[in-house]
């Protein structure tokens, strides 16, 4: 089945008692038992409700593997995926990543006696240098957040395998119309569904998806006994954002790549951050594993005193500053005091995040507004 054709169709059925053609909200927390244990399937909406079943076949198809589950956000589903390991295990993560995932790692799960250590993924020997007996898990970001840098799944995951370390892969920036970890050989991949998969800036959700059984029945106990689950109507809403994903992200891809490349030709603006660009570091892996290179971009202004940074960003009239990304509507972010407050400023810079860097999430408007706003806030 073609991806259009998936998106629109694969795991949902007409409603068995019904026909209804789109999966109903079961607004429900308990189910009537014909007897003790004797029931059909559900007992309890922590541990299951129907609606939450056909979005967990749902992400799990999409992303070419075999189970799903959902969470009530992104950091919900990451919280689950390391809640797998103990005190003792390592993890290697991004140096640049989504500051939300960087926050759980390293004020909650540090205190429990996990070691997180953080390399620049661009360069897999980084990564292959950081590996020790204790390292358990590789978590990437591809493209990173927000810088935009690249890392190669197949070759992590080769690697990996070699030391039969796990890989996850936040799949949020691409989404699965652009790129498909499982079939690069991640064990697990991430969304923060909250962004492109339900894509109109109206639910908190998370989700993952594997192959391996042994793995979603571990994942599943956690989601259960943790409780992070999200509510029939929160499902509903990402399963019909679903439904429209490539359409956005065809729209997401092609207004990406005419601003990215507008603002590369602005006199005002330094530098611009987009793996669609020939001299991207990481270009050649982008075109390897994505089908496309997505509507996140970032950029530096020359002038790079806080006072014009602050007035660009707070002067586009159709680009909403606003955190978050993936939606139909394009937003303006300014990393260094929004999304990636939590990271220390020290770190921050260090790893190349300055404090002028602005990030982009282009939406599906007219392109040609879009240009024209930025034209009159960059001035
Ligand atoms: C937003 C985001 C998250 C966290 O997801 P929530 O739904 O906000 O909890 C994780 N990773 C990336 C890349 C994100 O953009």
């Amino acid at each position: 089945m073609k991806q259009a054709t998936q998106f629109i169709h694969v795991g949902i059925e007409p409603d068995a008692s019904t026909g209804a053609i789109m999966t109903p909200i079961y607004q429900t927390s308990t189910y009537v038992q014909e007897a003790p244990d004797v029931h059909k399937g559900y007992d309890y909406s922590r541990a299951g409700n129907p609606t939450r079943t056909v979005l967990e076949n749902v992400c799990a198809a999409i992303e070419n593997g075999k189970y799903g589950l959902v969470f009530s956000s992104g950091v919900a589903a990451t919280d689950a995926v390391i809640k797998l390991f103990k005190p003792g295990d390592e993890i290697i993560a991004s140096n640049d990543m989504y500051g939300g995932t960087f926050r759980l790692f390293s004020k909650v799960f540090e205190k429990f006696g996990l070691k997180f250590h953080y390399v620049n993924m661009s360069y897999v020997a980084n990564i292959q240098n950081t590996i020790n007996s204790n390292t358990k898990l590789i978590w990437i970001e591809t493209p990173t957040n927000p810088l935009m840098n690249i890392v190669d799944i197949a070759a992590t995951c080769s690697l990996a395998k070699q030391h039969n370390i796990k890989v996850c892969v936040d799949n949020t920036f691409a989404s699965p119309y652009l790129q498909n970890p499982l079939d690069l050989g991640a064990d697990i991949v991430m969304h923060s569904s909250t962004k492109y998969l339900s894509g109109h800036s109206d639910v908190i959700q998370g989700c993952l998806s594997m192959n391996d059984k042994a793995l979603y029945d571990d994942l599943y106990f956690i989601q259960k006994s943790c409780g992070a689950v999200p509510g029939p109507q929160d499902c509903f809403l990402v399963l019909r954002g679903i439904k429209t994903l490539h359409v956005r992200m065809q729209r997401h891809c092609e207004n990406g790549e005419k601003i990215a490349n507008y603002l590369r030709n602005h006199p005002k603006v330094a530098k611009v951050y987009w793996p669609g660009f020939e001299d991207h570091p990481n270009h050649a892996i982008a075109k390897k594993q994505m089908r496309g290179f997505g509507g996140m971009i970032s950029f530096e202004l020359k002038d790079e005193s806080a006072e014009e940074l602050k007035r660009m960003v707070s002067s586009t009239k159709i680009i909403a500053l606003a955190e978050s990304l993936g939606g139909v509507e394009s937003l303006i972010n300014h990393p260094a005091t929004m999304t990636h407050a939590s990271v220390a400023k020290e770190q921050r810079l260090k790893n190349g995040l300055k404090d002028s860097l602005i990030r982009l999430s282009i939406g599906i408007e007219d392109v040609d507004d879009l240009i024209e706003d930025l034209k009159q806030a960059i001035g």
